[in-house]
């Protein structure tokens, strides 16, 4: 005798409530019990109907970012969710005409869907320029301003940042920066890691308590880490008050490495005026500009640049990048209620120009936060390619 799946009774195959599930029949004490069972019918069909007008995504992608390289945890989710779906020699299946719904692929733990789990908590998105005269900088020089204001507001007593070295071009050295020649310095990227830790500790050491810091996303995470582990030293006895601005950041390289790949293409490193990272290429200018796939980059990316997944540096007070701006200008993600209020301030002092970012500005930042976050999809298959397996 058949058992009711909702309420567990033995029931008579005759009482007529019945329902077909994935090719299987299922039989109800009362009209009920099947409601309850066809309800996950209904809410599939539900989410199905909202999904419809987005893109259109299909049981291949979950295979192809998912299954295949081995992440999937089995937990049957997407299975759950489709009658052509089933597991197979353990592994979720297609067993019937795949409609594209996207159902599956949103459902599962593994993939990266929702905004927050993209870029992080964000109370507002802007996009910015420095109308302070002289000033440059990345994509409209923003940062450089913001540090600007808050030493001459008297809200910062000093800033760390890093600068090009005086002694090998293009190798950082972070400072601290305590007068406006010494912020300006630090204007442009530099694609190499930078000891800013040290520069910190050494800036409260020698007595600065309200300090700008700027650094890619994993810098920010160690002052966060500093500032709310139990053991943190930020957090324990050297108290300040601590700024983060955190910058957008794809990838950087092995010093000796990016010297070598340039040389190698006939540009001393000494050459360079300019380097940027933009919609996967990276961009030098050294007389002429020059633009090289970064894959043609791989051997010489820093290890931990290959398993990061924070493009926006998500621990920030303020996020700032050029993506999903236009040229000459910053998207900034203001995160926290200090780092918000200081941004609109800032504006109202005549530092920085501010506008809403529009809705097509944040979509090339998803994109773009995605695509890093998917990099631990491929990490096996990348980690196999730098090491040559
Ligand atoms: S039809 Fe099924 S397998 Fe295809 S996308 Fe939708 S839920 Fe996934
Ligand atoms: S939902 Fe994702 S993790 Fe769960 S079984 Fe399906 S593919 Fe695997
Ligand atoms: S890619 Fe990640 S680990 Fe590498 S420098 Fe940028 S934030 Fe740090």
């Amino acid at each position: 005798m058949p058992i009711d799946p909702i309420c567990k009774k033995p029931v008579d195959e005759n009482t007529g409530f019945k329902s077909v599930y994935k090719n299987k029949e299922y039989y109800f004490c009362s009209e009920n019990c099947k409601k309850k069972f066809d309800e996950l019918d209904k809410s599939v069909i539900r989410v199905r109907r909202s999904l419809k007008d987005k893109e259109k995504i299909s049981f291949g992608k979950l295979k192809r970012e998912i299954i295949d390289p081995g992440i999937c945890t089995l937990c049957g989710a997407c299975v759950a969710s489709c009658e052509v779906l089933s597991v197979v020699g353990g592994k979720p299946t297609l067993k019937g005409p795949c409609t594209a719904c996207g159902v599956c692929y949103n459902q599962c733990p593994r993939t990266i869907t929702t905004e927050s789990s993209l870029i992080g908590n964000v109370r507002d998105v802007f996009t910015a320029k420095s109308i302070l005269p002289g000033v440059k900088g990345q994509d409209g020089g923003v940062v450089t301003s913001m540090l600007l204001y808050g030493l001459e507001e008297g809200l910062i007593d000093s800033a760390v940042v890093t600068v090009k070295s005086e002694e090998e071009p293009w190798k950082p050295a972070p400072i601290v920066a305590q007068t406006e020649e010494d912020i300006l310095r630090s204007a442009g990227s530099i694609y190499v890691h930078s000891l800013t830790m040290e520069t910190l500790m050494s800036a409260i050491k020698r007595g600065s308590r309200s300090i700008g810091f700027v650094g890619p996303s994993c810098n920010i995470d160690a002052v966060y880490k500093m500032q709310n582990s139990p053991y943190g030293l930020l957090h324990m006895f050297m108290r300040a008050n601590i700024l983060k601005l955190g910058l957008f950041c794809m990838d950087t390289f092995d010093y000796e490495g990016l010297k070598k790949f340039l040389g190698d293409k006939g540009l001393p490193i000494s050459t360079v005026q300019e380097m940027k990272i933009r919609k996967g290429k990276f961009w030098i200018k050294a007389g002429s500009e020059h633009v090289f796939p970064l894959s043609d980059m791989d051997t010489f990316r820093s290890g931990s640049c290959m398993v990061c997944t924070d493009l926006t540096a998500e621990r920030a007070d303020l996020s700032f990048g050029g993506v999903g701006s236009k040229e000459g200008y910053t998207t900034v993600l203001a995160r926290t209620g200090l780092g918000l209020e200081l941004f609109q301030d800032a504006a109202d002092r005549g530092y920085i120009k501010i506008e809403p970012l529009e809705r097509q500005g944040l979509e090339s930042v998803l994109r773009q936060a995605k695509a890093k976050k998917v990099q631990m999809y491929m990490i096996k298959k990348r980690i196999e390619t730098v090491k040559g397996i």
